[in-house]
């Protein structure tokens, strides 16, 4: 067995016992293996391994992993989102080679993505980045502003808007991660409640993904916890 099935088979053992602590089924909780600054081959273990839905940060990168497990893993029906931070010049690229962009903050970025997705793909599928507890890292449109974010970007024809994604500062323990994602979780209830159909609650990493389901997340992005440790990120 390689490090990368080991490893897939302990995350889907933590999501498991996670869901049955919150008394939720374990198919309600997608994993989302997150490839960033790994190869191609790492992906393709993965692939073999029976993951099939990757998160990538760095546009360009991710593309380039698009394509490689086209020629990799050709028979494998992959899905791949962009989860990182999205700037206009980069719009382009992801409406061409993503299914999903669960980053998107503001408007003009939602109407370009809407424009730039190709006729012969399906909608581009899209969860809002919320910026839940006000934290340094200021990507996310805030909490008073996400209705209408939300209502406008559910207009847009060629955007299918899926639900929320949160990077919520680091905390300790069980209790305190659970605060910004039960945050979370109630502005999801809310959009549901004005009317939206979402289905879609992105939220926990590799170390506060037991947290996040306990407080409803539907989707977690797993990175070192499947991939091993990551250079320290240069800026
Ligand atoms: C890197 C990253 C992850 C994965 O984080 P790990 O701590 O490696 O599990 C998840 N979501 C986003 C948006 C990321 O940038």
């Amino acid at each position: 067995m390689t490090t990368i099935e080991a490893n897939l088979l302990t995350v889907r053992q933590r999501i498991d016992h996670a869901c049955k602590v919150a008394g939720r089924d374990v198919t309600q909780v997608t994993l989302l293996a997150v490839s960033k600054t790994f190869g191609s081959e790492a992906v393709r273990a993965a692939v073999s391994a029976g993951q099939p839905a990757f998160g990538e940060n760095y546009v360009q990168e991710g593309v380039e992993k698009i394509l490689a497990l086209r020629e990799l893993a050709p028979d494998a029906a992959l899905s791949w989102h962009c989860i990182g931070p999205l700037q206009s010049n980069k719009t382009r690229l992801v409406a061409e080679h993503f299914d999903w962009v669960q980053s998107v903050d503001r408007l003009k970025i939602a109407q370009r993505l809407s424009e730039q997705r190709p006729a012969n793909l399906p909608p581009l599928q899209v969860c809002l980045q919320v910026n839940v507890d006000g934290g340094a890292n200021k990507s996310g449109v805030e909490p008073a502003e996400l209705p209408a974010l939300a209502e406008a970007v559910a207009q847009l024809p060629r955007l299918r808007l899926r639900g929320l994604m949160c990077i919520p500062e680091p905390a300790e323990g069980l209790a305190a991660q659970r605060v910004a994602f039960d945050r979370a979780r109630e502005l999801f209830d809310a959009l549901n409640q004005s009317g939206l159909a979402l289905d879609t609650l992105s939220m926990g990493m590799s170390d506060d993904l037991d947290a996040a389901i306990a407080s409803g997340s539907t989707l977690v992005r797993v990175g070192r916890a499947i991939f091993g440790s990551r250079p320290p990120a240069s800026s």
